[in-house]
């Protein structure tokens, strides 16, 4: 896959439609944040002038994006009138398409999922995810017939267009390198198309819908058939130059250690990745691990000699991540089952001594993701939401 294009520059000086798109989303993040707000409210907290708010305002209701509720009887003058966003203002679809699943998710503009399918493939190339991307999206149209989209995230494993890494190996998925990907997508759903690779998505998930909703720095591992991180650092999601950061699949952590098929020796993900515990079980890796009994106590036997390999691997990973970025905690979820990924978390104590380990920490160092395995999806769907809310959103990520 070709990487999105990095489209922001340089961002001093402003112009009326920048400031009036801004403006915009900081009024609808002050009344999400608040649920409720009056006009007064908003000038008040916006700094915005009351003349702006209430062009503003005007404009979202008229959009049908914001509630104009009852005024609120008593007190002298000018009754205020509560607004809220409109859940039903706003659609935004989610997909993650992955090597054995295409998951699909239909939000609304408060991010509450109103659908999800699930559809089962076997390593899809674009051509072939292509019509079930349109089919998905259509279905989901239908069920709102007169629904505003804002546009469809679309989450996909990385790393995206690195010489020697993209498409080699059991993890990768082939046919996605053309470069008009993006452009194709957006004409043929009609609809801003936004790509992010899928740890990234995991971690929107997460802090949106999971277990990093107070975090503002975290890591997220994320465990398909190849191994990702997302980084949220700073209360936003760092991507990198090319949309590759975090993609630490191909880091040395065992100088030496196992041949990986980029060319290079003792890579993380040959160790730590449902292909490394599908090659380790002498399984084909390209086995989707659903179908697989976790009461079997022979299978769970042959997964921790599968950790005692593993875990050493990912104590070096975990301690190069903390040493660099200082987060708050690391989150690890994924495809891989919730007992294996349980039994793999409990493993890795002890850790190796870092500049995380603290007494005075208020998370551990390690975490379970609780956002689900639907978490990609609804990160990459949320991703479209915040474009049109987040104030943020433009300092974060810009849609094609
Ligand atoms: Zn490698």
């Amino acid at each position: 896959m070709k990487n999105p294009q990095n489209q922001r520059t340089v961002t001093t000086g402003t112009n009326a439609e920048h400031a009036r798109l801004h403006n915009r989303r900081v009024i609808l993040e002050a009344i999400r944040q608040a649920g409720r707000l009056t006009r007064a409210d908003l000038t008040r907290l916006t700094s915005l002038t009351a003349q702006t708010v209430s062009n503003i305002v005007g404009e979202l209701s008229d959009e049908g994006v914001l509630l104009v509720h009852a005024a609120e009887k008593g007190g002298r003058g000018q009754p205020p009138v509560p607004l809220s966003i409109n859940p039903e203002g706003g659609y935004s679809i989610g997909f993650h398409v992955e090597q054995h699943r295409v998951i699909g998710v239909l939000l609304d503009l408060l991010g509450v999922t109103q659908a999800q399918v699930t559809l089962t493939v076997s390593y899809p190339t674009f051509e072939q995810a292509l019509p079930l991307i349109l089919q998905t999206v259509d279905t989901f149209r239908q069920q709102r017939p007169t629904g505003r989209f804002l546009g469809v995230g679309i989450a996909l494993p990385g790393p995206f267009s690195v010489e020697g890494m993209t498409a080699v190996g059991p993890t990768a998925m082939s046919g996605w390198e053309e470069p008009s990907i993006p452009e194709r997508l957006q004409q043929a759903l009609g609809l801003p198309v936004l790509i992010e690779n899928d740890a990234t998505a995991a971690s929107m998930g997460e802090r949106l819908y999971g277990i990093a909703s107070d975090l503002h720095n975290f890591v997220h591992l994320f465990i398909g058939s190849g191994l990702g991180a997302g980084l949220y650092l700073g209360n936003r999601l760092y991507s990198g130059h090319w949309h590759n950061a975090g993609e630490i699949g191909h880091m040395t952590v065992i100088p030496g250690g196992k041949p990986c098929y980029c060319g290079n020796e003792g890579c993380l993900e040959r160790y730590i990745s449902i292909a490394a515990l599908l090659e380790h079980l002498g399984q084909p890796d390209d086995q989707d691990l659903t179908s697989w009994d976790l009461n079997d106590p022979s299978l769970l036997d042959a997964v921790d000699a599968w950790l005692e390999e593993a875990v050493p691997a990912l104590r070096q990973a975990i301690n190069i991540l903390e040493s660099v970025l200082d987060p708050q905690t690391i989150l690890i979820s994924g495809f891989l089952p919730e007992p294996i990924l349980a039994r793999l978390i409990a493993r890795l104590e002890p850790l190796s001594r870092s500049i995380s380990s603290r007494a005075d920490r208020q998370y551990p160092r390690i975490q379970m993701g609780t956002a689900g395995q639907d978490a990609v999806a609804l990160g990459a769907a949320a991703l479209m939401i915040l474009a049109e809310i987040s104030p943020d959103y433009e300092a974060l990520l810009k849609p094609e």
